[in-house]
C-alpha cells in the first residue's frame, strides 16, 4: 500500500539576515506567548536562529534583518526578493542601514582601517544601504530592535491579507499617553520624541532620560522645528548634529538634519563632527 505524504497548508515564512546583530530576529524568538500559536499557523520555513532546517521556496512571507553591505548581499536580496509573495524589512539596519550605515558619511574604508587590524581581508560595499535601495519592499517595520507587538500585528495583517495597523506618529503621544511629564519642555533635556516614530512606549523619557531616536522618523517629522527648539533649550549645534546621527542616520529626515547641524556647527564654533568614526570631537 502506497502511502500519501502529508501536506501542509499553512503559509510559509522566512527570516532572513544581512548586515545586523540579530537583535530583530531575537524579538520574533521573543514573543513567548504567542510564539507557539504562531508556529501551529505558519510554517517556519528558514530561521537560522531557531532552525537548521530549511523548506525550499516560494516564501508566502519573508522577514529581512540586516543593511547590504557586500557585492553578495546586493545579489542574495534580489533571490529572496524573488522566492516571497511579501518581503517586509524589519530594525533600523534594514529600514535605514542601521548603526554601520553612519560610514556611508565617511571617507571609503575609513572605519574599516579604525576598527580592524587587516582591513586588506574585507570585501565590503562602500555603503550601508536599507533593503529598499535595492528591491521593492511590501513593509518597512522600524526600531533597533523592533517592537514585538508590532512585528505580531505585521506578521498577522499580512497572513490575513490586509495593510498592518501601525502607528505612523511620533513618541511624544506615547509619552503623553502614558502621563510622562515632558523632559524637554521641564527640564531642557535634548530629545528626539517629537520626531521619532512611536513603538516602544516612550520607555526612555518614562525613565528620565531623552529619546535618541531608535524607532527612526516618524511620518512628517519635522527636524529643523525640533532642532530649532533644542537649540533655543540649550542644546549646542554640535549635539544637535549628533542626535541625528546614530543607529537611523541614514534615514533622509535624520541625514538632512545631521548635515545641516554639522555644517552649522562647523561654521559657528569651528567644531567638526567627525566622519571616521561617528562620534564628535
Ligand atoms: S536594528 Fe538594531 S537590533 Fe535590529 S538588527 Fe539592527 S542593530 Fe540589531
Ligand atoms: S519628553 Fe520627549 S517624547 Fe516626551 S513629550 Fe517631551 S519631547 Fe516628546
Ligand atoms: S524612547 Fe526613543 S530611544 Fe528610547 S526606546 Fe523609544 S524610540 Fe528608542
Amino acid at each position: 500500500m502506497t502511502v500519501a505524504p502529508l501536506t501542509d497548508s499553512r503559509p510559509t515564512l522566512a527570516v532572513w539576515k544581512f548586515a545586523s546583530c540579530d537583535g530583530c530576529q531575537l524579538s520574533l524568538l521573543d514573543c513567548e506567548d504567542e510564539l507557539l500559536t504562531l508556529a501551529g499557523a505558519v510554517r517556519f520555513a528558514h530561521f537560522t536562529e531557531m532552525s537548521r532546517s530549511t523548506i525550499p521556496g516560494p516564501y508566502d512571507v519573508s522577514l529581512v534583518e540586516g543593511s547590504i553591505c557586500t557585492p553578495e548581499d546586493a545579489e542574495r536580496i534580489k533571490d529572496v526578493r524573488a522566492n516571497s509573495r511579501y518581503l517586509v524589512t524589519i530594525g533600523a539596519c534594514a529600514t535605514a542601514g542601521g548603526i554601520q550605515g553612519l560610514k556611508n558619511f565617511a571617507a571609503a574604508g575609513a572605519y574599516a582601517g579604525a576598527v580592524y587590524a587587516h582591513p586588506e581581508y574585507l570585501r565590503t560595499l562602500e555603503s550601508s544601504t536599507p533593503i529598499a535601495e535595492h528591491v521593492a519592499v511590501d513593509y518597512e517595520l522600524r526600531g533597533c530592535p523592533i517592537d514585538r507587538g508590532q512585528l505580531l500585528e505585521v506578521l498577522l495583517a499580512f497572513l490575513a491579507g490586509r495593510r498592518p495597523v501601525i502607528a505612523g506618529h511620533s513618541v511624544c503621544q506615547e509619552c503623553k499617553g502614558r502621563g510622562t511629564v515632558c523632559l524637554l519642555v521641564s527640564e531642557g533635556t535634548a530629545c528626539l520624541g517629537p520626531v521619532t516614530r512611536a513603538g516602544c512606549g516612550a520607555l526612555c523619557p518614562a525613565t528620565g532620560r531623552g529619546c535618541f531616536g531608535c524607532f527612526g522618523p516618524c511620518e512628517g517629522a519635522n527636524t529643523s522645528a525640533l532642532a530649532t527648539q533644542l537649540r533655543e533649550t540649550g542644546t549646542d549645534e554640535f549635539e544637535v548634529a549628533r542626535l541625528f546621527h546614530t543607529f537611523n542616520a541614514w534615514a533622509p529626515a535624520f541625514r538632512d538634519q545631521f548635515e545641516t547641524s554639522a555644517a552649522l556647527a562647523a561654521a559657528t564654533s569651528g567644531r567638526e563632527v567627525r566622519r571616521d568614526d561617528g562620534v564628535g570631537r
